[in-house]
This record gives structure tokens, C-alpha cells and sequence, in this order.
């Protein structure tokens, strides 16, 4: 694949466009992305209504995206519907997938299958021709399939079950599909966003494939310094650190020729 690779996450839960929890799944995803070198185009917020979902999630693959990362919604309870809209989007019947079955059934130590409840039946039914791997630090699998151009990946919503599987299973995917790697750091200033600004676009200017931006809205928790963020992209990993570290030392420069001072923030 080549490096215009587009990829697009959705977060699946009524809980989040209500504004009871944080959509932390996106952000996690979205970090580790830039770090894999990928391109991610757009993040969106799905309630779980089945119509709301095939919508947006169909727009993606009608969009062409290349990778569409879901999660959320793999439950055991009604409400949990992702992989029936899934199976609608693709226009397959949803089966029950016999080896994440016996998983559960053998993590359990049941033998008899008249201990199976309905919701180990819901948690291991998948899209007919999905790709299926096991979920360790939980239930839900990871699930996979392909429509049209798009690699559409669905994973639980417990952040730890969704991380591990993401690192699992997702990352190399996404890595295989670009040649380009990114390296990022965060830098301070003491200067105002206006000051900075101009700085910024010249950095940018002289190194292309560098994004430079100022966080205004954390100077507060950073002692008033200005946190900048500094991301490059290069043909692999050692050249994104080389054209980072390039690119901070002018940066740098160009903060001490109007007269303050940059130093590197220790996360
Ligand atoms: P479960 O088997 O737990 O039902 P699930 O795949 O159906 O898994 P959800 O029911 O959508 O996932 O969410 C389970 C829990 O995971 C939620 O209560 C919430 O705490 C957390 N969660 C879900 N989505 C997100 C998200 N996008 N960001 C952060 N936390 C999330």
C-alpha cells in the first residue's frame, strides 16, 4: 500500500455523545497512529443506534478510507449492536464463530454445552468471513473484515481490552501500510501564541514534512510556559528522528534570535 493510506476511528456508545464519559479510546488510537506514521482523516462519535452506526460507518467506505478503526458495542446487552451493523454494511449473516466459543468455554472450565449462556453466544457471533483473534484481557474479539477498498477493524470498548488488542493485532497492520514513520516532542517557550506563531510557520516552511503546533490552553498547568509540540515525518524511524532533531535546534535558534529560551518538556 502506498503512502496515501487513509485511515478513519469511530467510538461506538450513547455514553459518549451524552457527555457521561470521555472518549478516550479515540485519543489513544489517534497517538499511537501518528506514531506508526499513519494518516487518520477523521474521528467520530457514534450513539449506539443501529441506523446512526451503518450511516457513519458507510460513509467511511464510501469515502475510501483505507482503514476504519472501530470500538465499542461488542457487549453482551441489547444495546450492544456493532456487529450487526457490520453485518448489514457488508450484507452478511452473522454466525456464531465455534472457536471463540470454545475459548470462552475452556477459560471458564465448561464443558457441558448447556452451560453456554446467551451472552457468550452474542460475544462470540461475528459477520460471516470476519477474521477473528481472541481478546485475552477480556471477551469481545477483535473482529476484521474487508468491504470494498476498506479494512474495517471492530474491538471492544474497555479501554484495556481495546488497547491490548489494538497492539495486537491492529498495529502491524497499520505500520505495514505505510513507509513513512513519525517522531514527536514537546518543547517550551516563554513567549506569547503571537510571538511564537511566525516561528512556527518558518520551521514548518524550512522542513515540509514537520508539523509544528502551540497548545495556548495549557500554558496554565505548564508554570506559563507556552508547550509546543513538534511532529516529523520521515521515510522510516531514523529519518523522522533526524528531521525531528533538525528541526528543534532550528526552532531553537530561532527562539534565542528573539531573545527567549526553548527547553525540551520532560513527560
Ligand atoms: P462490554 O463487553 O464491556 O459491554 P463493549 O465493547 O460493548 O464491551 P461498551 O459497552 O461500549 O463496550 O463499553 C464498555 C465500557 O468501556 C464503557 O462503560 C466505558 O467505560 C468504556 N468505553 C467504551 N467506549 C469508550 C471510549 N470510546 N473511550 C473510553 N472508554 C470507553
Amino acid at each position: 500500500m502506498a503512502d496515501s493510506t487513509v485511515i478513519e476511528v469511530y467510538s461506538i456508545g450513547t455514553e459518549l455523545v451524552m457527555g457521561r464519559i470521555q472518549d478516550t479510546n479515540a485519543h489513544w488510537i489517534a497517538a499511537q497512529i501518528a506514531q506508526l506514521g499513519g494518516a487518520l482523516r477523521r474521528m467520530t462519535i457514534v450513539p449506539d443506534e443501529i441506523d446512526d452506526v451503518i450511516a457513519a460507518v458507510g460513509g467511511g467506505i464510501d469515502r475510501g478510507t483505507d482503514i476504519i478503526v472501530m470500538t465499542g458495542g461488542l457487549g453482551p446487552t441489547p444495546d450492544d449492536m456493532t456487529v450487526e451493523a457490520v453485518s448489514r454494511i457488508l450484507g452478511a449473516q452473522t454466525i456464531v464463530h465455534e472457536p471463540t466459543l470454545e475459548d470462552f468455554m475452556s477459560r471458564r472450565n465448561i464443558t457441558d454445552p448447556a452451560e453456554v449462556t446467551d451472552a457468550m453466544i452474542k460475544m462470540a457471533t461475528v459477520p460471516e468471513g470476519a477474521d477473528v483473534f481472541q481478546n485475552h484481557a477480556g471477551w469481545a474479539p477483535c473482529i476484521r473484515v474487508t468491504k470494498d477498498d476498506s479494512t474495517l477493524f471492530i474491538l471492544p470498548g474497555p479501554p484495556k481490552e481495546m488497547e491490548a488488542l489494538f497492539s495486537g493485532y491492529v498495529a502491524e497492520f497499520i505500520s505495514a501500510s505505510y513507509q513513512t514513520k513519525n517522531a514527536a516532542l514537546r518543547v517550551i517557550v516563554n513567549m506569547s501564541e503571537s510571538e511564537v506563531s511566525p516561528l512556527l510557520e518558518a520551521a514548518m516552511e524550512k522542513y515540509p514534512t514537520t508539523y509544528l503546533k502551540a497548545y495556548v490552553a495549557m500554558r496554565h498547568s505548564m508554570n506559563q510556559g507556552l508547550p509546543v509540540d513538534i511532529v516529523a515525518t520521515g521515510d522510516d524511524a531514523a529519518d523522522a528522528h533526524h528531521i525531528l532533531n533538525a528541526t528543534v535546534e532550528h526552532f531553537s535558534r530561532l527562539v534565542t534570535a528573539k531573545g527567549k529560551q526553548m527547553e525540551l518538556y520532560d513527560e
